[in-house]
């Protein structure tokens, strides 16, 4: 699946030119293509098939309305962190009885929301969230059905910001201690124990951690069953990597579910995927245009409309995505960094890229589906931007550019 190639020298997605959708919309404009989506989908479905399983996209990777929805349309579960989601996802037309509620910070009021709606699952991450959750469900006269997160102390060999299975991260609950969790769970007449969940780190790109914490988690199921606690699910979270340079590969999604289902064998076990990134993350690109070219003795410099704000994974995790030139243009080629108007040494896109470009050129980062638009922020006064997807020969504008007036709408001058 090429969402994104190149016809005569322009860059093209599906039968939409980019340069077109930049000048009929502005820019900086994030672009995504619904059929990537759906076929990142389709791979884990084809990958579990003849095995029961829930896919639960990870929404926070990105929770524009229609991506939800296209994937609500799949039929897809949803993994949300919040109730801000849960709405999010419910306004789509996702099931409720396919979400299951990460996070270590569940709220009273989210889980009343989360019960209120009849989700699937709460993937609990401590003792004391246990407990507020059966007080919550036994208030409302309920039952909530749980999962706990476990943090298997595995390495996922990924960025230290987005590794999580570690005993230094703040998620889940270690080993030792989730078995008399376990217990105690069971011994709570408003909590229902379905299942056990774990979710290492994001942007994995081996199958080894994957392997590990399974065994772990199975290996758990199999002691809770000896002593009368049967799970139904096990729940293998999300972080399937995905190719960001020409040095690295994504994750195969097909030895990941071998390698799954492997350590699974033959036990009655559901498995839930929360896969996130792999699902949207190569289906965007952003789209920015250069303002200025500019020198400091030999550093180049290319400034664009696109800030850190609008996509900050370069600054906040040293990210590397690529960036080419929307339109293949005679152009003298030189070392830039791309970097743009906010006054932070951290605004860059990316540093030290050969690019043949002039200013007024339009550029497009790659791989900007995932953890970009929804990490935008107004920082500098700037409106987030718009949102297209990109439907074979048509294109839908999934969200407006923000207009400056609503970014002060709810302050107020002194009395
Ligand atoms: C963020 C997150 C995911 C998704 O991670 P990706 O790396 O985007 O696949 C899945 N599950 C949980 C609990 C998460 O916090």
């Amino acid at each position: 699946m090429t969402p994104f190639y190149r016809d005569n020298g322009s860059l093209m997605s599906d039968q939409v030119s980019l340069s077109e959708l930049a000048e009929k919309f502005g820019t900086p404009l994030y672009v995504y293509n619904r059929s990537a989506i759906e076929f990142a989908w389709q791979e884990f479905s084809k990958a579990l098939a003849g095995h029961p399983h829930l896919i639960c996209y990870a929404v926070k990777a990105n929770s524009n309305l229609a991506v939800l929805d296209a994937l609500a349309r799949l039929g897809s579960g949803f993994d949300i962190v919040s109730e801000g989601e849960l709405q999010r996802v419910l306004a789509a037309g996702g099931q409720p009885e396919k979400i299951v509620f990460s996070g270590v910070g569940k709220t009273t009021r989210e889980m009343e929301a989360g019960l209120a709606a009849g989700i699937r699952c709460f993937n609990v991450e401590s003792p004391s969230e246990l407990e507020r959750l059966a007080t919550v469900a036994a208030a409302h006269g309920t039952k909530a059905n749980i999962s706990l997160r476990i943090n298997p102390d595995v390495d996922a060999q990924t960025h230290p910001y987005i590794s999580t299975g570690l005993k230094e991260n703040k998620f889940g609950i270690n080993m030792a201690e989730a078995m008399l969790t376990y217990r105690r769970a069971a011994e709570l007449d408003s909590i229902e124990v379905h299942g056990i969940d774990c979710h290492i780190g994001s942007q994995l790109t081996k199958l080894e951690p994957y392997a590990d914490a399974v065994r772990l988690l199975v290996e758990m199921v199999d002691k809770l069953a000896s002593e009368g606690i049967q799970l139904s699910h096990i729940d293998v979270g999300g972080g399937q990597g995905i190719q960001y340079s020409e040095e690295e590969s994504s994750l195969n999604v097909d030895a990941w579910a071998s390698c799954i289902r492997d350590a699974i064998g033959d036990r009655k076990l559901e498995i839930l995927v929360e896969p996130g990134r792999y699902i949207v993350g190569p289906a965007g690109v952003l789209l920015t245009r250069i303002e200025y070219l500019k020198s400091n003795e030999d550093r180049h410099f290319a400034v664009v409309d696109a800030a850190m704000n609008d996509l900050i994974r370069p600054a906040l995790y040293s990210a590397w995505q690529a960036i080419e030139s929307v339109e293949t243009l005679p152009r003298e080629s030189k070392v830039y960094d791309v970097v743009g108007p906010i006054c932070e040494s951290a605004d860059f896109l990316g540093k030290q890229r050969t690019l043949a470009i002039a200013e007024n050129d339009l550029l497009c980062v790659r791989s900007s589906g995932a953890y970009a638009s929804v990490m935008s922020s107004n920082y500098n006064t700037r409106p987030r931007v718009a949102e297209v997807m990109v439907d074979g020969d048509s294109v839908h504008l999934v969200c407006a550019r923000e207009e400056t007036e609503s970014l002060f709408a709810r302050e107020s001058l002194l009395p």
